[in-house]
């Protein structure tokens, strides 16, 4: 906006038209007194002063806005009837105009100038206050470098404190911090801590999950430098994002050798247990069918209950041992697959009659839904069909309230898939991951069911070394979807 001051109201009417014609925008002050108050509350792009006037003279008010900081950068042009000596002129710049018109006024030549000051100004303004965010950026940046770096050195100094090995990556993989404990086991900060020649190569490992953004979780034993020995831990490394990016990386060694050599003397004492538990089961399972054929008891009698009851309940033992052997053999590589080109089909009717059979009529409904009845693929047949035995068993055993389960086949040009459905408790999407290892079972539900939170373990061994894929689908209160599949060749 443009001020006119003058005291003449005729000048003001005349100039104020003059530049409205051409769309500038105007405000008007009919002395300095006045011209100063509106300075101060307004921002105006330039202003022009008549320099005679009652009061403060046009000098003075320019001299005046000099003072202000708010008005001091304000262009002014001065106005003048009277004084249009040298002197006068020479004043006017000095008290900080732009420009000294003498009337009579030249309306092109004065729009011309305004228009120059003008643009001036606005640019000015516009360049001002692009300076003021850029300083404010600078500042804003300066402050949140400052938060970083101490949020930086609060995190290695917790990284510190932790009785783990810690250490941080920078985005490219290279290790830029390490806290104490990382020297007992490497040398330098640069190079991780030095493998078992027989376990995964740490930096092959790590480069692999880089390279998918994904978190790296892995057992492996570690030199420790003074003693020589390897000890197992557990190396966690995870990527922490900034929008679609890998900033850096968080990783843990924390040392579970301890509890390892503990894990593996319960395995041995469950290898020793079930087998040393399986002769003697062998022996009264046979001793007992010789007593049934001997007896020859009338089935309706309650010793022939008995008889059956005894043999149903030695059937689950044999189950459990059979199932804890397993374990033991899948610890010691012993789990030997004998893969052969069967009719996946046929072995799902063979899992489903079995299971049908060991239940009571009319307790479970189980659909099959057939869909590559001639199909041969390369499995073993007794494993896959203990797989399958135990998906059932689950899908009826979590479904107290509803007995149906369908089973469903699908197959691809690269594998065949296989899901089994059940409308039963489900489990909870943060569990869902944990079902399939050793021992594990979902704590709401271990209480009401009995079990040893080892069939989904020996599962997906059997799959893993079939070279396929096992998981589920579930929602709480629903039901739930077991899958796996199998590579067609
Ligand atoms: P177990 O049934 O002997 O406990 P599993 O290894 O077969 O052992 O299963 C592990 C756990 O997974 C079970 O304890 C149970 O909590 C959960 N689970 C397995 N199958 C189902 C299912 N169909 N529905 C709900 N929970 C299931």
């Amino acid at each position: 906006m443009i001020l006119i001051v003058d005291d003449n109201q005729n000048n003001i009417y005349s100039l104020k038209k003059l530049l409205e014609s051409k769309d500038f925008p105007v405000d008007t002050a009919n002395s300095g007194e006045e011209a100063l108050g509106k300075a101060l509350k307004n921002n105006y792009a330039l202003i022009i002063l008549d320099v005679q006037m009652p009061g403060m003279d046009g000098f003075e008010v320019a001299e005046t806005f000099a003072g202000y900081s708010k008005t001091k950068e304000i262009p002014i042009i001065f106005l003048s009837a009277v004084n249009t000596e040298k002197r006068f002129i020479t004043r006017g710049y000095a008290s900080g105009g732009m420009d000294y018109v003498t009337k009579p006024v030249d309306p092109e030549i004065l729009l011309l100038k305004v228009k120059t000051f003008y643009n001036l100004q606005e640019q000015s303004l516009a360049m001002k206050k692009t300076q003021q965010s850029l300083e404010l950026e600078v500042q804003g940046r300066r402050e949140s470098q400052v938060t970083m770096k101490s949020e930086i050195d609060h995190f290695h100094l917790m990284l510190e404190g932790l009785p783990q090995i810690a250490f941080t990556l920078n985005g490219e993989g290279i290790v830029d911090f390490v806290n104490g404990r990382w020297y007992q086991y490497s040398a330098t900060d640069k190079d991780f801590p030095e493998a078992h020649p027989d376990d995964l190569n740490i930096r092959e490992e790590f480069e692999r999950c880089r390279k998918k953004g994904k978190a790296l979780e892995l057992e492996v034993r570690i030199k420790n430098i003074e003693t020589g020995d390897y000890r197992y831990h557990l190396l966690r490394m995870s990527p922490v994002y900034e929008g679609d990016i890998v900033k850096n990386w968080v990783g843990t060694f924390t040392d579970i050798d301890d509890q390892k050599k503990v894990e593996k003397e319960k395995d041995e004492f469950l290898s020793i247990a079930s087998h040393e538990l399986k002769t003697p089961l062998t022996s009264i399972k046979a001793y007992m069918q010789l007593l049934d054929r001997k007896l020859k008891l009338d089935k309706e009698s309650p010793e022939a209950n008995y008889v059956l009851k005894v043999q149903d309940q030695i059937e689950k033992l044999n189950v459990l041992i059979t199932d804890l052997l397993d374990v033991s053999k899948i610890e010691n590589g012993k789990l030997k697959i004998n893969k052969k080109p069967t009719n996946i089909e046929k072995v799902i009717d063979n899992a489903i009659e079995t299971i049908l059979q060991t239940h009571e009529e009319n307790k479970v409904r189980i659909q099959h839904h057939a869909v590559v009845p001639d199909l041969l693929i390369p499995f073993d047949e007794i494993r896959i069909e203990q797989v399958l035995i135990n998906f059932l068993t689950n899908a009826i055993k979590y479904s107290p309230e509803n007995n149906q389960v369908i089973v469903t086949t699908f197959a691809d040009e690269d594998e065949v898939k296989v899901s089994i459905t059940d409308f039963g408790i489900g489990i909870p999407d943060f569990k869902q991951d944990a079902v399939f290892r050793k021992f594990y079972r979902v704590e709401e539900s271990s209480l009401q069911f009995q079990g040893m939170g080892i069939g989904l373990y020996i599962c997906s061994e059997i799959i893993k070394q079939h070279h396929g894929t096992i998981g589920l689908s579930s929602i709480v209160g629903e039901g739930s979807t077991f899958y796996f599949t199998l590579p067609l060749n």
